[in-house]
C-alpha cells in the first residue's frame, strides 16, 4: 500500500485568522445564493470555523505525548486487539465526513500499550484532512513506530458521504482498508486470528 506522507501543518503564525476564516465562510455561502446577513446565517461563519477547528485537531496531536508514560514493560506475547473503535474523519478531496470503525491490533515484544491509547492514536489521525488509506497506514505506522511490537495490524471500515449524498456512486457500500506489519504480514495464521475476532474471513 502506497504511504503518502502529509505535510506537517503550518505553525500558527502563518495560518489565516479566524476572522479570514469566518470571512471566507460568508463569501462561501454567498456563493451558494444564500444571503449570509439573513438571522439563521448570521452566526454559521464563526461555528463553521469552530466546528472545522475540532474535526482536524489532529494535526495538533502530539504522538508522543499521547503515549508518554503509557508503555508498560509485560511478558504478554499474544495478540492484543481493540475492535470496533468509532471514528470521525473528513475526505480531503471533498470536505465531507467518512465515519466508521477501526479496529486495531498489535502483537507485543515485552512492551505493552495503555489500552486507552489506541484510541487517541485513531483519533489523532483521524481528525485530519485525509483519505481512508493514508488513516490506515498512519495509525499502524504511530504504533509500530513507537511501541516497536512484532507486529500491528489495522482496518477500518468507512461510509462515505462524498459517495452516498452526491449521488454518483451506490450508497450503503462501505469501504475497507487494512494495513499490516510484521507477524500479520507474514504469518497466516496471526492474520487469520485477527481477521476472525474482527469477523472478516481471511
Ligand atoms: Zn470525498
Amino acid at each position: 500500500m502506497a504511504v503518502r506522507s502529509q505535510p506537517e501543518p503550518r505553525p500558527a503564525s502563518s495560518r489565516p485568522s479566524t476572522r479570514a476564516g469566518e470571512a471566507a465562510v460568508r463569501e462561501l455561502l454567498a456563493l451558494l445564493g444564500e444571503n449570509p446577513e439573513r438571522e439563521g446565517l448570521a452566526a454559521t461563519p464563526r461555528r463553521v470555523v469552530e466546528s472545522l477547528g475540532q474535526l482536524t485537531s489532529g494535526y495538533h496531536a502530539d504522538l508522543d505525548d499521547i503515549v508518554a508514560g503509557a508503555v508498560f514493560e509485560e511478558a504478554y506475547d499474544e495478540m492484543v486487539l481493540v475492535r470496533e473503535i468509532a471514528f470521525y474523519s473528513l475526505c480531503e478531496h471533498h470536505l465531507l465526513p467518512f465515519y466508521g470503525q477501526a479496529h486495531v491490533a498489535y502483537v507485543p515484544d515485552g512492551r505493552v500499550l495503555g489500552l486507552s491509547k489506541l484510541p487517541r492514536i485513531v483519533d489523532a489521525f483521524a481528525r485530519r484532512l485525509q483519505v481512508q488509506e493514508r488513516l490506515t497506514t498512519e495509525i499502524a505506522t504511530a504504533i509500530d513506530s513507537r511501541l516497536h511490537p512484532k507486529g500491528v495490524a489495522v482496518v477500518l471500515e468507512a461510509d462515505h458521504l462524498c459517495m452516498m449524498m452526491r449521488g454518483v456512486e451506490k450508497s450503503g457500500c462501505r469501504t475497507i482498508t487494512s494495513s499490516m506489519t510484521g507477524v500479520f504480514r507474514r504469518d497466516p495464521r496471526t492474520r487469520a486470528e485477527f481477521l476472525g475476532l474482527i469477523g472478516h474471513r481471511s
